[in-house]
């Protein structure tokens, strides 16, 4: 195991030992981190990977864990959030992030300055490497709508700018993105009314309020939607809406979420996906896929 003090000592505070996923993931549940920290720069973040690299640590990067299960047993190695990396960049007609600015943010500064195309992603709450990463979406957009290029760090230690044509993508995926570091993305849009697109902002807010089991913790929807269906419509039809495992329950507002009642463990919400994906499978036939990232040992 490697020897973590100059990890510690490099970064102080944002060096914590044993931090609980309950802290840095929106399921609330899951194991700790042996070592999570929060680097204030790309500098910093670049001194990681290398450090991790040549110590053969291994390292985890997260924006804001909203899509990601943590096992019980926790993460080893190094978690890095990069919620510090914060800094936007807006000009006449594209925004330019860090991946840890908050994705509504961009959705909603992106809205105010007239840079259409994503005011429909509003809510989403993750990161901005995240939402990247996942190329989420949301009420007929996604990320990819509007990404003209990231820039990233490869596992040797490069810098590298891809633009968005080189990037493999799909629904809920970046394949192209995988094994890299992301550590800013440019956005290009098309110039309209404010106002329009921030009533669009704000009836899709709304929308959200109103469809979703926000009061609970949980990491949005479970499962993909499969060709031609929706994944919360097959999981109500196959009368699961409210099971429970355990402090995991299918939510009973909108069955493509699993909540957490207040004390779930990542083995109860694991468990539930498990099962729904067989009773789905049995009432209808559809293998329905995984949306959330597991994380760790299952
Ligand atoms: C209430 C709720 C509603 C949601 N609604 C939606 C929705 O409408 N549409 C949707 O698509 N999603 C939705 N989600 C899921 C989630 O918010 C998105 O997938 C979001 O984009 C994840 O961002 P994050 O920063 O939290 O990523 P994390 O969960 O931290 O990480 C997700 C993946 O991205 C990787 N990653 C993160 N940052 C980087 C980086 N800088 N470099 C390389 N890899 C990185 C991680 O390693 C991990 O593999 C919802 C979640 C919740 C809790």
């Amino acid at each position: 195991m490697p020897d973590y003090s100059p990890v510690k000592e490099k970064f102080g505070a944002h060096c914590l030992f044993g931090a609980s996923a309950a802290d840095f993931t929106t399921y609330r549940a899951g194991g700790a981190a042996e070592v999570l920290v929060r680097p204030g720069s790309r500098e910093e973040l670049l001194w990681l990977v290398a450090w991790c690299r040549s110590n053969g640590a291994p390292l985890t990067v997260l924006g804001r864990g909203s899509n990601v299960l943590v096992s019980d047993k926790g993460l080893p190695g190094v978690t890095a959030l990069t919620a510090r990396l914060s800094k936007i960049e807006i000009s006449a007609n594209a925004v330019t992030t860090e991946v840890g600015v908050i994705w509504d943010d961009l959705a909603r500064v992106s809205a105010e300055n007239g840079l259409a195309g994503l005011e429909k992603t509003s809510g989403i709450p993750g990161s901005a490497g995240g939402a990247v990463r996942m190329n989420a979406g949301a009420f007929g957009q996604e990320t990819f709508d509007r990404l003209a290029r990231v820039e990233a760090f490869t596992p040797t230690g490069e810098i590298v700018s891809l633009e968005k044509k080189d990037i493999p993508h799909g629904y809920r995926r970046a394949e192209g993105l995988e094994g890299l570091i992301l550590l800013s993305a440019r956005f290009e849009f098309e110039k309209a009314d404010p106002a329009v697109l921030l009533q669009d902002r704000s009836c899709v807010l709304a929308a959200r309020e109103i469809a979703q089991p926000l009061q609970f913790p949980s990491a949005g929807s479970a499962f993909k939607r499969p060709p031609g269906d929706y994944a919360s419509r097959l999981i109500d039809a196959a009368g699961l809406k409210g099971f429970k495992i355990g402090g995991a329950a299918v939510s009973d507002k909108h069955a493509g979420f699993i909540v957490n009642m207040g004390s779930a463990t990542a083995s109860d919400i694991y468990a539930l996906m498990n099962e729904v994906r067989a009773r789905v499978k049995a009432n209808s036939g559809v293998d329905l896929e995984l949306e959330q990232i597991l994380l760790g040992e299952f």
